[in-house]
């Protein structure tokens, strides 16, 4: 074999491949060098995903005859630099019009403030027309058309008209997302008008951020989310993140940007999954938009020629950043689930409403009070509170109660004397100033319905005390102070050999967390202690979780790496179970403890520990209003 130097057309179409992947990127390159050229408004028109046609033009400083002719030339640019660890600007590689006009045909017409007359070049499959006089504004106009003509075996790669203009419209809300100040119009054949404007540039750099957002993910968003605003060593972190019950099925909602440049670097995307990670449902995904700004020598663009991985030269600090901020922003945030459920909760009473005229048709079950199977209250109302004592079934609730005693649960704001609810007609009590209101009944043996100054409140007993149990262990844990409670006789629990291995690999680092267990010949395990916050825990269904949970991540990995799955496992087991019944101020308390315990709008599941209706709400049902 002879060795042969490449001819210039061909080293292109190679250097294209890594930097034109798609249509999408094509939009991204032009976009990115019409923000560079301090465009305050930006139209992307595109037709058949991009493949057909892409025109970007922007109102930017434009270019003079000689820039324009060397601009389509690879490894030409104006943005250098002496310095590729000092990069200001969004290119500068000098490759995207190369590129692209090795393997489309790309037209470019521009002009400059004052000159006289604007210019055009042309480039197809790399021969180069022009620069030629044109008229045409101020700025820039780049048109590409018949994508990847020059390397059909590129074509086959690309996806359906459809997703290639999904793509293009996921990059533009990126891009439109990292430069608030900027005016973005998406139209074309491909799609119904976008329009991201901008009235007042002059606005603050956060009210730019936060009327883009609202314009790009939505008002939802906006009602759903906590702002974020950190700085630490010349890092600034700020923007907004959603609450972890309005999740997504996957990433693709994550806005990132760093120094305006939409990214999708996977130190800032594992960042923000340990932000959440006792917070999220398996599998989903929270909704935000984080900005970072950092000193351009602080972090590195060159890592790939489509420029979206970034290396930090501290990665540690900006992990840190991001983790930290993430959860203290949901923390102070404070109190809150899903406007959704809200919403949910209203469709379905609206729902059931229409339905309890026919209750013999209904289909549903909940709205029809004589035939329901369930006893309405289990307390016996009188108007200064709830008997304590006697149920409807007869049973004492108290002795139930002290039978499965939650030491976590009672040791704060329980009153001692009085046992009752407040009185439901003395509409001003204190207990209804707070945000999750006074506790007026319990439903199902599991709801609790609380009122509120304006409305009221729907809470999930079992998801809600699963978290403040949770949140106990781990301020525990963290000051090394988990209180153990003593098995008298200790639980011998059979297991498999496997789980049984998994948890004695463990046994010195579980003790840290106030479970001391022992082997006890194959297979079997002897329970000595348990953390006393969990109360009386079925010690088998705890330890076989506890070895699945330490089995996820390999029982190899350090008890460290999973210390919060395994305190979450623990306060599942630990948490007062659906069904059973709860003293009035048993249920204050716990929602006095919602209240002060961050993140308790989800159990550790993700799911919403409650649901609020207001008086507004409720009216609208009942037609008042
Ligand atoms: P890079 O952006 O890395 O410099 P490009 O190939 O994308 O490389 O662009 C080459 C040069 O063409 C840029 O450096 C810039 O000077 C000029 N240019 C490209 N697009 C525009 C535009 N929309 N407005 C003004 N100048 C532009
Ligand atoms: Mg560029």
């Amino acid at each position: 074999m002879t060795v042969r130097r490449l001819d210039e057309g061909m080293i292109n179409r190679i250097a294209a491949g890594e930097v034109i992947e798609r249509p999408a990127s094509v939009v991204k390159e032009l976009v990115e060098n019409a923000i560079d050229a301090g465009a305050t408004a930006v139209e992307i028109v595109t037709a058949g995903g991009g493949k057909s046609l892409i025109r970007v033009s922007d109102d930017g400083g434009g270019m003079t005859a000689e820039d324009l002719q060397l601009s389509v030339e690879r490894h030409c640019t104006s943005k250098i630099l002496d310095d590729l660890l000092n990069i200001a600007t969004l290119g500068f590689r000098g490759e995207a019009l190369a590129s692209i006009g090795a393997v489309a045909r790309l037209q470019i017409a521009t002009r400059v403030e004052g000159a006289e007359t604007g210019y055009a070049i042309s480039v197809s499959g790399g021969r180069i027309e022009g620069p030629k006089p044109i008229a045409i504004n101020r700025g820039t106009r780049v048109e590409v058309k018949d994508l990847f003509f020059a390397v059909p075996a590129r074509l086959k790669f690309l996806k359906s008209d459809r997703a290639e203009a999904n793509a293009i419209t996921d990059i533009v809300r990126r891009l439109a997302i990292a430069n608030p100040a900027v005016t973005f119009v998406l139209a074309g054949a491909d799609r119904q008008e976008v329009r991201f404007a901008t009235d007042d540039v002059t606005a603050s750099t956060a009210d730019l951020q936060a009327e883009r957002l609202r314009q790009v993910l939505g008002s939802d968003f906006a009602d759903n989310s906590v702002p974020v605003d950190v700085s630490r060593e010349g890092v600034r972190l700020s923007g907004r993140i959603g609450i972890p019950t309005f999740n997504r099925a996957n990433s693709q909602h994550q806005f990132l940007s760093v120094n305006g440049r939409p990214v999708r670097d996977p130190l800032l995307l594992s960042a923000v999954r340990g932000g959440y990670s006792d917070l999220m449902p398996k599998g989903r995904y929270p909704v935000l938009a984080l900005f970072i700004d950092i000193e351009p020598k602080d972090v590195d663009v060159n890592v790939h020629p489509a420029k979206s991985d970034v290396r930090f030269r501290d990665a540690g600090l900006v992990r840190g950043l991001v983790v930290g901020a993430i959860r203290r922003s949901l923390e102070d945030g404070g109190l809150r689930a899903d406007t959704g459920g809200t919403a949910a909760a209203l469709r379905a009473l609206k729902e059931s409403r229409s339905q309890v005229h026919y209750p013999n048709n209904g289909q549903r079950a909940g709205f029809q009070p004589q035939t329901s199977p369930h006893r309405p209250l289990d307390w016996n109302y009188r108007e200064n509170g709830f008997q304590n004592g006697a149920t409807a079934n007869g049973t004492d609730n108290r002795a139930a109660l002290h039978e499965a005693e939650q030491p976590g649960f009672q040791e704060t704001g329980a009153p001692s004397a009085r046992t009752e609810f407040e009185p439901a007609h003395s509409s001003h009590t204190a207990f209804e100033a707070h945000p999750l209101g006074a506790a007026r009944a319990q439903i199902h043996e599991n709801y609790i319905v609380s009122q509120t100054a304006d409305g009221l409140v729907l809470i999930d007993q079992h998801a809600a005390h699963e978290r403040l149990v949770y949140e106990r262990l781990k301020t525990a844990h963290e000051d090394n102070g988990v209180k153990t409670q003593i098995l008298l006789i200790p639980d011998i629990v059979d297991l498999t050999i496997e789980e049984a291995g998994t948890l004695m690999a463990h046994a010195e680092d579980l003790k840290a967390l106030g479970l001391v267990i022992e082997g006890f010949g194959e297979g079997a395990i002897a329970v000595r202690e348990v953390p006393a916050l969990l109360g009386k825990v079925d010690a088998v269904s705890l330890l076989k979780d506890l070895a699945d949970t330490l089995q996820e991540t390999g029982s190899a990995a350090l008890l460290a790496d999973h210390i919060n799955a395994v305190l979450s496992t623990m306060a599942c087991h630990g948490s007062v179970r659906s069904g059973r019944r709860l003293r009035p101020e048993e249920m204050n308390a716990l929602l006095r403890d919602m209240e002060k315990t961050p993140a308790a709008g989800q159990c550790n599941h993700g799911r919403p520990t409650f649901v609020k209706l207001s008086l507004t709400e409720i009216e609208k049902l009942f037609e008042r209003r």
